[in-house]
């Protein structure tokens, strides 16, 4: 069968609130043209973020209700960690509200003035952690991962010829060796298994430990599981247990894959790395039970953790976002290739190629899409990347459109519709202008800045 269905039904639902083009050119214009400006209940389909989105199963709001409120030593904490080691076999699991939290806490360790910290590509608050400390961010990703058409399987890999370079050149300025999986400023594009072995065993080369940003393990896995040699046969929770073993720990966002609206957590082997941690959390997070969250928060995660390597749940999310690639590739739309696990990517660049970069062409279809269709997407370009310390301002690397997928939230009718919103913006492509910015802060200038219509 070619029809991707849903492997759940619904129990509960949430009302989208309809509204017309002509009310949404209006909302827009209200909201500056920043779309994180819209209030959200004016957005038809919400693709800004997979963050945190995702729905929750009915097996995990019976969890919350079983939430052990206790400030030390709850169930629910324990649970929590059982489910963690089940798939990340580490020693200490130190809960945290968000991900970022546990990049703060390990970088208060790690990081510091002249120190240098290689990925396959820092997420953007992993850098802001790493740069906050003084310490310096680098991205060491395979060239392939860079190319928007080239359809490497494993594009998110870590570059080994660079990292080697790297840690001979640099070493005693390196504290540690991290990877991302899937990498997601980079495409959401995975790391095969052998990539996260070879890069452990040149951290252990050097001396230095390793340490993985877990936040989409089991997207990861999936690929693994679809594209390297040797993997077809094996669980998906082996391949997550074969890939955080060869790891001296990990950062985690339970935002992503593992169902949470919130939380995250932090993982060592080692004794003395994990006491100093605990100390740094009880001063900023909470006790080391519950680290930032409630029991029911923990309840919620540790069932998560058990859907997430479900195999007809993984199909099927990949699968939906292979489907909309495909289809707008068909429609002539030049989009990043292959799909991403968590979102699907428009290179606005090519696409409007009469709008110039300093006039934001990711800005104006992000624009466009939620006039004609109601749909929130997030520019990943220029507004983004374009303007530097001194205030000067040069195109961004590229200028993307991310449609990023909340877990378990829509349908595959909607994404017929967001395929059909693509359809009419075939027909008015040409038409569509450029931005200006009318204001904007001094740092992060996305989230808040102003934009005015060129003519
Ligand atoms: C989301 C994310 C983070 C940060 O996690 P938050 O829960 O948003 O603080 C870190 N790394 C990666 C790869 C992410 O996707």
């Amino acid at each position: 069968m070619k029809t991707i269905i849903e492997p759940f039904r619904i129990k509960t639902v949430e009302p989208i609130r309809m509204t017309t083009h002509e009310e949404r050119t209006r909302l827009i214009k209200d909201a500056d043209y920043n779309l994180f400006t819209l209030h959200s209940d004016d957005v038809l389909i919400d693709l800004l973020t997979d963050s945190g989105t995702g729905a929750m199963s009915a097996a995990q709001w019976a969890a919350v209700m079983r939430g052990d409120e206790s400030y030390a030593g709850s169930p629910s904490y324990f649970r929590f960690r059982d489910a963690v080691q089940n798939l990340a076999p580490f020693k200490h699991i130190i809960p945290t509200h968000q991900g970022r939290a546990a990049e703060a806490i390990l970088f208060s360790m790690f990081g510091g003035t002249g120190r240098l910290i290689p990925n396959n590509t820092h997420f953007d608050t992993t850098r802001g952690n790493i740069e906050a400390s003084g310490a310096l961010a680098h991205d060491l990703v395979i060239d392939e991962g860079k190319d928007p058409s080239n359809e490497h399987p494993f594009k998110g890999n870590m570059n080994l010829e660079k990292l080697d370079a790297y840690l001979a050149e640099h070493g005693d300025a390196v504290p540690c060796v991290m990877i991302t999986i899937t990498n997601n400023a980079g495409g959401g594009q995975p790391v095969s298994l052998a990539n996260i072995q070879s890069t452990s065993e040149l951290a252990r080369k050097y001396g230095k430990p390793f340490f993985i940003d877990g936040c989409r393990f089991a997207e990861n896995a999936w690929f693994i599981k679809q594209r390297e040699k040797g993997q077809q046969d094996r669980s998906i929770t082996e391949i997550v247990r074969d890939c955080f073993s060869v790891a001296d720990g990990m950062t985690m966002s339970a935002k992503k894959d593992a169902f949470g609206n919130i939380g995250g957590w932090l993982a060592f082997n080692d004794d003395d790395l994990a006491e100093q941690a605990r100390t740094h959390l009880i001063r900023t997070e909470g006790f080391p039970t519950y680290g930032g969250l409630s029991g029911r928060d923990l309840e919620a995660l540790a069932q998560g953790l058990t859907e997430i390597v479900d195999e007809d749940y993984l199909r099927y999310r990949i699968r939906t976002n292979e489907y909309i690639v495909e289809r707008l590739s068909a429609l002539g739309i030049p989009v990043v290739k292959p799909a991403g696990g968590h979102a699907v990517f428009i290179d606005a660049r090519s696409w409007l190629s009469h709008i110039d970069p300093l006039s934001y062409p990711g800005q104006a279809l992000a624009v466009a899409l939620y006039e004609i269709a109601g749909i929130r997407s997030c520019e990943i370009g220029t507004v983004m990347f374009g303007r530097h310390p001194d205030g000067s301002e040069s195109p961004a690397a590229m200028d993307l459109v991310r449609l990023a997928i909340p877990r378990r939230t829509y349908t595959q009718s909607h994404a017929d519709y967001i395929i059909e919103a693509f359809e009419e913006l075939c027909e008015v492509r040409t038409s569509l202008k450029g931005y200006g910015i009318a204001w904007e802060p001094s740092l992060m200038r996305h989230f808040t800045c102003k934009f005015a219509p060129l003519d």
